[in-house]
């Protein structure tokens, strides 16, 4: 014990002077060749080593490579800097180290808590049972989904754990053109059929246009398929669009499908100021996926599905009989009763420190202060002679395009295509692209609570760098 304490008070000063170190180095920096090869072809080691031997060589060769997203001109994808009260309590979940599956213990009784505190943050309505945690929104969709599919071949008469999906007629799902691919990863998980996605056109703002979900629909019921889960955004990755909640849930309701949202980066976005009219409708869902691990900035992995109703998941997952259930003791079982995972980690330490910590009002801050930068940034763009604005500020994601005087819609597109990698390999800020409406994109998603309008800056200066460096 005497090893693990003096090696775990280096591993603090590692880790603190590794946080301390970020903002002043490169955002990313590739992987020199020596170390590419310790990283990727260690032999299996025979003899053991000392714990404080182990900290020189992740001080060495591992800390100088993060993936950029602890510093603060960090724009990519959609990944946040760790909390600080997520950091100071990880280690201690794998000190207790139990599984979350069930039972009576700390881990299982605070996810109850962290649980309903995340639904309280987004005025989501909870009841006891109705939402766990998962590695994240991909593994959280597809408890969602799985739910769902029980849900509609329940209706049917069946119970699709028996018999799957031997027999029934399609059934189809809708998702906006925008929508994130973790739905069909789990639709075709969950043996749904990428073939029966429905892609949802959207309107100039990147939002489903509702009227053609209902065409689809009424569409599909006329071919023999039937329509069973729709999926709304609330937060898109490419645009920071929210679908329009309300409508959705009016067809779904009237149509008799389930209606779950993709909360996964932007349901947080609700808190900031003047933005829950964009969310209303949001309590209506049968599902809605978030991420802990995205816009508040607990250290990955952690990921939040909420159900309306919590009979669904246990009647989709349950191994145990009702027969065996003892509703005196614990009315609402095991977790892995709800969800896929067995052997579940403490992730719940994480999410309740750092909520914890920030408070709601701290919360409100971090999201009203990233949504704030993003307007800043939208208005950069918009009052440069060299960028274009794709889609309004909504959340905290800006979709923009160098605008190239000179050269034509193809080399411009080109152009575009190129920066991301010219701009990460400087190191000086890190962007992501994407494609909107079949043209090349930048996008900039501002997560980090450090990040100033000097890097805001910063960033667009990097790309004009990287396109004389194209073009040169
Ligand atoms: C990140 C994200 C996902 C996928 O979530 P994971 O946590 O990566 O599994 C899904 N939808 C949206 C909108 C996201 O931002």
């Amino acid at each position: 014990m005497d090893d693990l304490r003096r090696a775990g008070r280096s591993a603090v000063d590692l880790a603190v002077d590794h946080l301390a170190a970020v903002p002043g180095g490169p955002v990313w920096r590739p992987v020199a060749e020596a170390d590419r090869s310790w990283l990727t072809r260690q032999p299996l080691p025979g003899a053991g080593r000392p714990l404080a031997d182990l900290l020189h060589d992740v001080r060495d060769r591992i800390l100088p490579y993060p993936m950029g997203n602890g510093h603060p001109r960090f724009f990519g994808w959609v990944n946040s800097p760790p909390s600080p009260a997520g950091v100071l309590v990880a280690p201690l979940a794998a000190a207790m180290n139990p599984s979350c599956a069930g039972g009576e213990h700390a881990g299982v009784l605070l996810e109850r808590t962290v649980v309903r505190w995340l639904a309280e943050l987004v005025d989501f309505p909870y009841q006891p049972g109705a939402g766990l945690l998962a590695s994240g929104a991909s593994v959280a969709t597809v408890i969602a989904m799985a739910t769902a599919r029980q849900r509609a071949v329940r209706r049917q008469g069946h119970n699709v754990r028996e018999t799957g999906l031997y027999g029934q007629r399609p059934l189809a799902i809708y998702a906006s053109a925008e929508a994130h691919s973790c739905l069909r990863k789990a639709a075709e998980l969950l043996g749904m059929g990428s073939r029966y996605i429905r892609t949802v056109p959207v309107d100039g703002a990147y939002r489903m246009e509702t009227g053609a979900l209902r065409r689809m629909i009424t569409a599909d019921r006329e071919a023999g398929v039937r329509p069973f889960f729709v999926a709304a955004s609330a937060g898109t990755v490419n645009t920071g669009t929210v679908d329009p909640l309300e409508e959705v849930a009016g067809i779904a309701r009237e149509c008799g499908l389930w209606f779950h949202i993709d909360g996964a980066y932007g349901a947080l976005g609700i808190l900031a100021e003047g933005a829950r009219h964009l969310y209303a409708g949001l309590e209506l869902a049968d599902s809605l996926v978030l991420d802990p691990h995205k816009w508040l900035g607990v250290p990955v992995d952690a990921g939040c599905v909420l159900f309306r109703d919590p009979v669904g998941a246990r009647d989709t997952f349950s191994l145990v009989p009702p027969y065996l259930r003892d509703d005196e003791a614990d009315a609402l079982g095991w977790f892995s009763e709800y969800g896929p995972e067995q052997t579940r980690p403490f992730r719940a330490l994480r999410v309740w420190a750092t909520i914890s910590h920030l408070g709601r009002e701290g919360i409100v801050r971090l999201v009203g202060r990233t949504t704030r930068l993003a307007r800043t940034l939208a208005a950069m763009i918009e009052a440069s002679d060299d960028f274009d604005l794709l889609a309004p500020a909504v959340t905290s994601v800006i979709a923009f395009r160098y605008r190239s005087v000179t050269l034509d819609p193809a080399a411009t597109d080109a152009l575009n295509q190129a920066i991301p990698a010219i701009v990460q390999g400087r190191g000086h800020a890190f962007l992501t692209g994407t494609r909107l409406s079949g043209t090349a994109a930048l996008r900039a998603c501002i997560l980090h609570p450090e990040t100033t309008e000097a890097d805001l800056t910063a960033l667009l200066d990097e790309i004009r760098t990287a396109v004389r460096e194209a073009t040169a």
